[in-house]
């Protein structure tokens, strides 16, 4: 039996407990409609206390050193007196059902932190679904007192948009390779990026991570920016020699000021409410679309006059959709 009483759960996570915040999260992450009932009421009820947080996305491919980054900056602001909550957007987790992150035991110094909350990413569903889950968890952290919310993905279909679409800032960490730097990026990832840093900056590689610094810098003078006020850096770090870390820390204040100041952060948040609006339009009517029991019931005859080519994809789906206004 779940506590049914919004009071208990809004209480427990205004005051920062963890096992209301875990068990407050895990009723967002349900799609039991009666526990969806409750996590409305709770969004709407902590909504005021939400917005404060650093919210800081972090992409890179899997090996790229994302754990042992997120690890090292967590602990670093920990005892810098910071509250840091990292959650995951890791659509692959829905599919395959073991996801790439929960699979290993990461960030276990971090995990074991008073001040520290790790979340792994939802699972089932789109990532659309995964992403607003994960939105809304953003939101009850930030209720809970966590003045950094770090979201991380591992760059799966679309996520690296998704993920910059919820945050303030988003970092981009890449691996130095042997001059093929700017292979194997996807494409539009660069323009996504307020911040590239190259990891494992350390030993023999020093060398070749300032080489790729460099090929990326150039490589940014050729986009198209997304603030006239903000020419992302390029930096390099090691997490295990814990260099460069702090300087990152500092490039995502430094953008936080100077986009303050100009008011751009806060027409990026104001942009980033409107998106998600559409998006959840977007995936609502989709969802009523595939529940509608007409569209249900001629669908599959439809598809396979499309497939034969007996009736057009726009007069099919035309038919389907005018389904909805019935409704
Ligand atoms: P993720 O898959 O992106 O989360 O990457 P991990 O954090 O799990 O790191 C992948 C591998 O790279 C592990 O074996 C780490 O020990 C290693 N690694 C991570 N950060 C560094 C670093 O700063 N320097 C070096 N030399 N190795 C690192």
């Amino acid at each position: 039996m779940i506590n049914t009483d919004p009071q208990d759960y809004i209480d427990g996570v205004l005051a920062g407990k963890r096992r209301m915040l875990s068990k407050t999260i895990t009723l967002v992450e349900s799609s039991l409609a009666s526990h969806m009932v409750l996590a409305r009421k709770l969004l709407d009820s902590l909504l005021p206390y939400t917005g404060k947080a650093v919210r800081l996305g972090i992409t890179g491919v899997p090996g790229v050193g994302k754990s042992t980054f997120i690890e090292s900056l967590g602990i670093t602001l920990v005892a810098e007196g910071h509250r840091v909550a990292v959650l995951a957007v890791d659509p692959s987790s829905s599919r395959s059902g073991g996801s790439v992150m929960a699979d290993k035991t990461r960030m276990e110094k971090l995990a074991v932190e008073e001040n520290a909350f790790i979340r792994p990413s939802p699972s089932g569903g789109t990532l659309g679904g995964v992403a607003r889950k994960t939105r809304e968890t953003m939101l009850i952290c930030e209720a809970a007192g966590y003045d950094v919310i770090i979201v991380e993905t591992v760059g799966v279909g679309q996520s690296e948009s998704t993920v910059a679409s919820m945050v303030d800032f988003f970092l981009v960490l890449m691996l130095a390779g042997a001059g093929d730097e700017l292979q194997g990026i996807k494409k539009g990832i660069l323009e996504l990026a307020d911040a590239i840093a190259i990891t494992k900056a350390d030993g023999d590689n020093i060398e070749k991570a300032k080489k790729a610094a460099g090929t990326y810098q150039n490589a940014l003078h050729f986009l198209r920016l997304a603030s006239p006020t903000w020419i992302p850096p390029v930096l390099t770090c090691s997490a295990v020699e814990k260099t460069g870390i702090h300087k990152i820390w500092q490039t995502v204040l430094d953008h936080r000021t100077k986009l303050s100041n100009t008011g751009e952060l806060a027409q990026k948040r104001r942009q980033q409410a409107l998106d998600w609006l559409w998006s959840l339009i977007e995936e609502g009517l989709k969802i009523r679309f595939k529940q509608n029991p007409d569209v249900k019931r001629r669908l599959p005859q439809i598809a396979h006059a499309v497939e034969k080519g007996i009736t057009t994809p726009t007069i099919a789906a035309e038919e389907l959709l005018f389904f909805l206004d019935k409704e």
